[in-house]
């Protein structure tokens, strides 16, 4: 049974204390009220918070991931964090490929591989994210383009390392800009990375890969998102940054 996962991801937001106590608060809802059983929520921190929330989560349901990792192990590169670092935090998980940082700060195929490689040296789990720009969506490219990065990315990975990854599908025209995805569009996309992966893996690798979807997914949107087959969860940004928000969605993922 692949798992229902609700991640979050803070980006650069929140100073050190603002992230302490909505980490708390996170904590709190899934310790007190009722409706998440059953999913696996991730909080992911900017850097500087990870040691602390790694160590005053309580939830068991509740794991930290990073936003990022080094493609080096160690050594001389000033301002990089590596995923030996990241592991040492107490975080579980790092989040790879993000359009942003894919778009702002370059990240290729072949330094992506590199970090996958590291993350996986130091035992987290991969959430590596795939989607389409706008233009390539309308030029009805958007499934060669998805294929690709899952191709570059990922499938130099055997069945066993592949089993440490998540996909997030978000669509680079979903995030943070309030259009989101039909279910109908998220479906058929998450159906179709399902298929590529089990063209590379084989069916039973593919039935237990979690495929989140990301883009503008909040409180209001996420039932029906996620009540998609083949949707198995959400990568969050701006609605991860409320506890309340954040835990309406871990609810809508535990109701499907
Ligand atoms: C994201 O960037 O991972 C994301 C899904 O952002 P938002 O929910 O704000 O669109």
């Amino acid at each position: 049974m692949r798992k229902k996962i609700v991640a979050g991801n803070w980006k650069m937001n929140k100073t050190f204390a603002e992230g302490v106590e909505l980490a708390r608060e996170v904590n709190e809802y899934l310790r007190y009220k009722e409706g998440g059983e059953g999913v696996s929520v991730i909080l992911g921190t900017p850097f500087i918070h990870l040691a602390k929330v790694a160590h005053n989560v309580t939830e068991p349901a509740i794991a930290v991931a990073a936003q990022n990792c080094a493609t080096e192990k160690s050594g001389a590169y000033t301002g990089e964090i590596s995923a030996e670092m990241v592991a040492s935090t107490g975080a579980k998980h790092v989040i790879l490929g993000h359009s942003e940082r894919r778009n702002y700060y370059g990240e290729t195929s072949e330094i992506l591989v590199k970090k996958v490689a590291r993350a996986l040296e130091n035992n987290l789990g991969i959430i590596f994210c795939v989607g389409e720009v706008l233009e390539e969506r309308e030029s009805g490219k958007h499934f060669e383009v998805v294929k690709a990065q899952l191709t570059e990315g990922l499938f130099n990975l055997s069945a066993e390392q592949f089993a440490h990854v998540v996909i997030a599908y978000e669509p680079v025209w979903a995030i943070g800009t309030g259009k989101t995805a039909t279910p109908e569009q998220a479906q058929e996309m998450h159906a179709f990375i399902r298929s590529v992966v089990s063209t590379q893996y084989g069916q039973a690798v593919a039935d237990e890969t979690s495929i989140l979807y990301g883009g503008s997914c909040n409180a209001k949107n996420a039932d029906e998102i996620f009540s998609q087959p083949d949707v198995d969860g959400g990568l969050i940004g701006g609605a991860s940054l409320k506890a309340a928000d954040f835990f309406e969605i871990i609810k809508a993922r535990a109701r499907h």
